[in-house]
């Protein structure tokens, strides 16, 4: 997973965008993602043929992601969370073993 990171105020932004949402800043480039994070919010979808979590995660480098959280029995708030490899989209589990 890529992330953007600005040159002038070094903040990280996901998804990419032509300028930096922290200074305007055009001089992005791309850099790896650490793969760690916290669920921020979840919600289980009970509707669907089986069931999933829906989860806002908190990179450690900032920015939130919409993704679906795996092999989590009883997801929360603030649980810390690490991405799948090699899963597109982007995919999180437990990282506390919970
Ligand atoms: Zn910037």
């Amino acid at each position: 997973m890529m992330l953007q990171q600005c040159r002038t105020c070094r903040r990280f932004q996901h998804y990419p965008r032509v300028l930096c949402t922290g200074c305007g800043g055009s001089e992005l480039h791309d850099v790896p993602a650490a793969g760690t994070g916290t669920v921020d919010s979840f919600t289980v979808v009970h509707r669907a043929e089986t069931p999933y979590t829906l989860a806002r995660v908190r990179l450690t480098e900032g920015p939130i992601v919409l993704t679906h959280l795996i092999d989590v029995a009883d997801p929360r708030c603030d649980q810390p969370v690490r991405l799948v490899p090699g899963r597109e989209p982007p995919v999180f589990r437990s990282d506390d073993g919970l």
